[in-house]
């Protein structure tokens, strides 16, 4: 057995005599004594260390197949693939008007008709073949919960045909939190929801500049008491835009959570990301989820500092680990109101990267037009520890930057100024260090 090649290795002057290693494409973290890593580089571990390495990644039976086993390690996931995600765009109605707000010529009236909502069924029926297990519908809008019944109609008639295949429906939403009662949780609950994700802008008077109503009447309080009146019927996650002037009101901001009754036990998930510069008037900022370009100097402090402040409160901050780009999933679309179909939902209303509709199906041509594996082809990324980590990164982030998406977005610089650092987070907060430490 040997290494994997896809592993960091830490020493860090606050675990003397220990090396942290961690397994970029299994996401696994351990901490070893430098003579027991010793003994794994020269090939002499010994039985049972063997199977528990191994089981995590950490040794592989050989370094060069693994390599060409994580080129392909797309093919593996669209083959085992268990899940049909969809992002769905009910319609482009809000009544928020956030100053960051890039919807703009989108935003409107405009709402997935009776017609589209039927056909979407169908599309849903053909594609939830044999094997799938789960239905993911992802609920945008606009703001998703103006579209309830929309969204109620869908997952009546969705439920039965997914269990009768042996599947669930699960359903999450990304909404404003402005009209997120007990009521209507109590009643989406029925159709499978499994949380939502709700966005708040730093301290009050802050969110309540980017995020107002439409009328200017201020959001925080509102959204605020809504968290906390539901905060036990689903899981909410929580996510926040921050800039390089307000990144550091985000850990006030969990204490003020913390005594509205918004604890770390009630809360799933702390996803706080920068504010996207976008180049184009399309886009709005919650469609990025989890993905951001990180390459501005500014943001490693930042991220750290922000990533470090969540942990010390006792919320759980977002998994180190493999997150393939949806573009790359074959089994994952996102489904705009008027039913056509594209590969993430950061597209929308980028006409040429439509990629068919609900009524024609997919146009496979999107695996040139969208650059599929393109990351498989640059040097740099096949000699790259990051790779299970990044995949060539972001394509919307490419796009921004260059106007198509044909080169990979790199994450190597942002990853080398900041991985150990998190590492040693993780380390500290999640696992406990004392769980890992030996006296050497
Ligand atoms: S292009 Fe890929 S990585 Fe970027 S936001 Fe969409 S799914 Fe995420
Ligand atoms: S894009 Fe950069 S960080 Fe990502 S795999 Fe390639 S070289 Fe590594």
């Amino acid at each position: 057995m040997q290494l994997t090649p896809y592993q960091v290795v830490c020493r860090h002057r606050t675990i003397p005599g220990q090396v942290l290693l961690f397994a970029t494409k299994t996401g696994a973290l351990i901490l070893l004594a430098e003579e027991d890593f010793a003994a794994l580089e020269k090939g002499q571990a010994v039985d049972e260390e063997i199977e528990q390495l191994s089981e995590i990644g950490f040794l592989v039976a050989d370094a060069d197949t693994e390599q060409r086993q994580v080129m392909h390690y797309m093919d593996d996931i669209n083959r085992l693939n268990p899940n049909l995600t969809l992002a769905l765009v009910l319609g482009m109605e809000c009544n928020f008007a956030c100053r960051y707000c890039f919807e703009g010529s989108q935003k409107g009236g405009k709402a997935m008709d009776d017609a589209t909502a039927d056909q979407l069924v169908t599309f849903i029926k053909q594609r939830f073949g044999p094997g799938k297990k789960k239905l993911l519908l992802q609920i945008y809008g606009g703001e998703p919960l103006l579209y309830r019944k929309r969204l109620i109609s869908l997952a009546r008639q969705l439920k039965p045909i997914v269990e009768a295949r042996g599947g669930e429906l699960k359903i999450d939403l990304v909404s404003n939190g402005s009209l997120l009662t007990a009521q209507v949780v109590e009643e989406l609950n029925a159709w499978g929801l499994d949380g939502v994700k709700v966005t708040l802008d730093g301290l009050p008077d802050n969110h309540n500049h980017f995020r107002p109503f439409k009328s200017g009447r201020e959001s925080f309080a509102v959204i605020v008491r809504n968290l906390a009146n539901v905060c036990g019927l689903t899981k909410i996650r929580l996510g926040g835009n921050y800039t390089n002037e307000t990144y550091t009101q985000f850990g006030p901001l969990l204490d003020h959570l913390s005594e509205q009754g918004l604890t770390p036990d009630k809360v799933e998930l702390v996803n706080f990301n920068i504010v996207l510069k976008v180049n184009d008037k399309l886009t709005a900022n919650e469609y990025h989820g989890g993905c951001a370009t990180i390459n501005e100097p500014w943001l490693r402090e930042a991220s750290l500092h922000v990533r470090e402040e969540v942990y010390r409160r006792g919320y759980t901050v977002p998994e180190l680990g493999p997150q393939p780009c949806a573009v790359e999933v074959d089994d994952a679309f996102t489904v705009h109101y008027d039913g056509s179909l594209y590969k993430c939902v950061t597209w929308v209303g980028h006409r040429q990267f439509r990629i068919g509709d609900i009524w024609q199906g997919v146009d496979e041509k999107y695996r040139q037009t969208h650059h599929l594996l393109h990351w498989q082809k640059e040097g740099k990324c096949q000699a790259c520890v990051y790779l299970p980590l990044c995949f060539g990164g972001c394509r919307f982030m490419a796009y921004q930057r260059d106007g198509h998406m044909g080169k990979v977005d790199c994450r190597k610089s942002f990853l080398d100024a900041t991985l150990e650092a998190m590492l040693l987070q993780d380390l500290r907060y999640k696992y406990g260090y004392e769980l890992f430490y030996r006296e050497p």
